[in-house]
């Protein structure tokens, strides 16, 4: 994200009189306090975003650039930065090991459910699967083909409802779209309006 702007002083001029400024803020995204550090480069073209494995989070912009466009644009991307913190906070799982035997006896359940939470919601879009089919998987929890059929881990039956709710849902709609575009993300919204919190929420599992 650049931004174009005008420079009121000759450009020697106005860098002599500015240093490289680091801060340390904090701001309020998705109802959590982030800490993150502002830094004004002198070098800096561009509005920078990164979040490392310590879960620090530091926003680099170009000197011009003032604190309150830095929380704007801080604030535009605050769903990548909560998922980027909650992968980095994620910790063992709280669902029950994966087993062959536990997949065994749980396969045709998690087939119903997702059959029948298919049905429910497919009320809403009307498309058109070919086979359901159930795996053991540990990290994926449900994958579309481009041929329309749709896999889901047989561990959505340890999810609560609202969250597997949202894995069928979003297999769903890749029958509509087959990608993640913004379009894809409007389909699980009707559905699902409120997916980005669903979505953080199954990280964390
Ligand atoms: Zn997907």
């Amino acid at each position: 994200m650049s931004i174009p702007g005008k420079q009121f002083l000759p450009r020697r001029t106005f860098f002599a009189i500015l240093e490289n400024i680091h801060m340390e803020k904090t701001i309020i995204l998705g109802g959590h306090k982030i800490a993150y550090t502002l830094r004004k480069n002198r070098q800096s073209k561009h509005l920078r975003l990164s979040v490392s494995a310590d879960a620090s989070v530091r926003v680099s912009v170009p000197i011009r650039v003032s604190e309150k466009m830095a929380e704007t644009f801080l604030r535009a991307k605050a769903d990548w930065v909560m998922d980027r913190l909650a992968d980095f906070a994620k910790k063992t799982s709280a669902l029950p090991p994966a087993t062959r035997a536990d997949y065994l006896k749980y396969k045709e359940l998690a087939r119903e459910i997702a059959a029948k939470k298919l049905q429910h919601f497919n009320a809403e879009y009307g498309y058109t699967w070919q086979k359901i089919s159930v795996r053991n998987t540990k990290t994926r929890w449900g994958s579309c083909s481009a041929a329309g059929n749709l896999s889901f881990s047989y561990r959505i039956i340890y999810l609560p409802a609202h969250l597997c709710d949202y894995i069928v849902v979003h297999e769903l709609c890749h029958l509509g779209q087959f990608n993640h575009s913004a379009k894809f993300w409007n389909l699980v919204a009707r559905a699902v309006p409120d997916y980005r919190k669903r979505r953080r929420e199954i990280k964390k599992m």
